[in-house]
């Protein structure tokens, strides 16, 4: 055997995707892309992607979930919970005791959050304040194009569903920044003191009531639009959830059109092929559940986040229609933890360590732990889940990488699956590598989001 053989045999070396797969693969990726690009453009926030994965669960069969029902193999069914994140079901030929298959990815992304009283006017500007929702880089978010998104209670109880700025000639909104003229003293600042938390605040407005001269005659003039437009008075802004995320659609990047441009891949680009996973996916061996959850970037709490009990209790409902408790079903079963992961960055490579890192294009990539400092906060899934996972992958010639985030205490982050290991269940981490994660415009490849449906269809049909 040559050197070149040997290497081959015993080295481990992850391949670009386009190396490995047929050409037949790419063209089913591509167009699988462009199914993706049109939820991100429709689904922005939670409540969106809930409606987007709702409607399309309804094209595809599924019912919703009868608590007090027992299912049948082959039935599909959805249970959504509080507007915000849904279970998708297929129920499988095994008993449930033999456990479930759960792939479970989140539908929140950072964005900026309407504080509850949100509207004031200076300088005869009229502007919103915000408060940041999960970990962002706040100097990211001011001189780019905003839109709004999200709901509002009036006090009749009514509900408003708000959504400006993504329609062509819809207005859009912006946080103002310092011009680079003026910016010396903000240069001093550190980058991430660069905006300060209480400097993003949203230009809503700028012409008085009535071309009048008087104070807060801009921000009534607002106010008068909005009531106008949806029937709402300052105060119901109490009762609202408005959502402030980056104006922008996504867009093939690179002459090639390899890797797609978005904002909110973390994590959509799971989500999605979690969904359409349990979409295609027809009298399965093992009952499949895709959980597309709500809070991941705030840390999962809440009641539609995973640190609730809402994917124990839909569990246990199907348990106890077969006379069985929770936990004899969730020991047994298994969960791939569908999120991203930070890609390789060449530009700022220092913070990787190569031999550990995924790279875009070069697969799903699975994370054995995440946590930051001696691997703290993080379940760590066990060597043999591991390889039942690889060796499954490898079955279908499903191209995969590994992959930590980032070098050892550079930092870290955490995922569902710890919650997920907690009910009992063998959990691992696996997604798709993105680059800039976290920023208003995110990219991934192609290729890996294709990767992550194939990994989650075979997840789903195991014999
Ligand atoms: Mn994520
Ligand atoms: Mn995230």
């Amino acid at each position: 055997m040559d050197i070149d053989a040997l290497k081959n045999e015993l080295c481990y070396k992850p391949k670009h995707a386009s190396a490995v797969v047929d050409e037949s693969i790419i063209i089913e990726a591509d167009a699988f892309a462009e199914g993706y690009k049109n939820f991100l453009n429709n689904a922005k926030t939670e409540r969106e992607a809930t409606e987007a994965v709702l409607a399309e669960a309804k094209k595809n069969g599924f019912v919703e979930f009868d608590c007090h029902k027992k299912y049948n193999a082959g039935d599909k069914i959805y249970y959504v919970n509080r507007g915000k994140a849904i279970i998708l079901a297929v129920i499988g030929k095994k008993p449930l005791t033999e456990g479930v298959k759960i792939a479970a990815a989140h539908i929140d992304s950072p964005r900026l959050d309407l504080k509850p009283n949100p509207l004031y006017e200076s300088d005869e500007l009229a502007l919103f304040k915000t408060h940041y929702y999960g970990g962002i880089k706040k100097y990211q978010w001011v001189a780019i194009p905003l839109a709004l998104h999200g709901v509002i209670i009036k006090a009749d109880g009514t509900k408003v569903d708000v959504k400006i700025g993504e329609e062509e000639g819809d207005p859009k909104f912006v946080i103002s920044d310092i011009l680079p003229h003026l910016g010396a003293e903000q240069g001093k600042r550190t980058l991430s003191e660069g905006i300060a938390g209480e400097e993003l605040n949203v230009i809503v407005g700028s012409r008085p009531f009535k071309n009048d001269e008087g104070s807060e005659l801009v921000k009534l003039n607002v106010l008068k639009l909005l009531n106008e437009k949806y029937g709402i008075k300052e105060a119901d802004f109490l009762s609202a959830e408005l959502e402030v995320v980056p104006a922008f659609k996504a867009d093939d990047i690179g002459f090639d059109r390899g890797l797609i441009g978005s904002y909110g891949h973390d994590d959509r680009v799971c989500a999605y092929p979690a969904a359409m996973a349990a979409f295609a996916v027809e009298n399965p061996e093992y009952t499949a559940i895709s959980v597309l959850t709500d809070k991941e970037e705030t840390g999962s709490e809440g009641n539609t986040g995973l640190q609730s009990r809402y994917m124990e209790n839909f569990i246990a409902y199907l348990a106890k229609a077969n006379g069985l408790e929770v936990f004899e079903v969730l020991s047994k079963s298994e969960c791939l933890s569908a999120d991203v992961n930070s890609a390789f960055d060449p530009t700022f490579n220092s913070v990787f360590e190569k031999n550990n890192t995924s790279f875009l294009n070069k697969g799903v990539v699975i994370t054995k732990y995440t946590g930051a400092r001696g691997k703290s906060s993080t379940s760590d899934a066990s060597a043999e889940y591991m390889g039942k996972i690889r060796r499954m992958l490898d079955e279908d010639n499903i191209v995969w990488q590994i992959g930590e985030l980032g070098k050892v205490d550079a930092g870290g982050g955490g995922t569902v699956a710890k919650y997920i290991a907690n009910l009992d269940v063998d959990v691992v981490d696996l997604g798709v590598p993105v680059l800039s994660m976290h920023a208003p415009y995110e990219v991934v490849s192609k290729l890996d989001l294709y990767m992550a449906f194939k990994a989650f269809s075979k997840f789903f049909n195991q014999r």
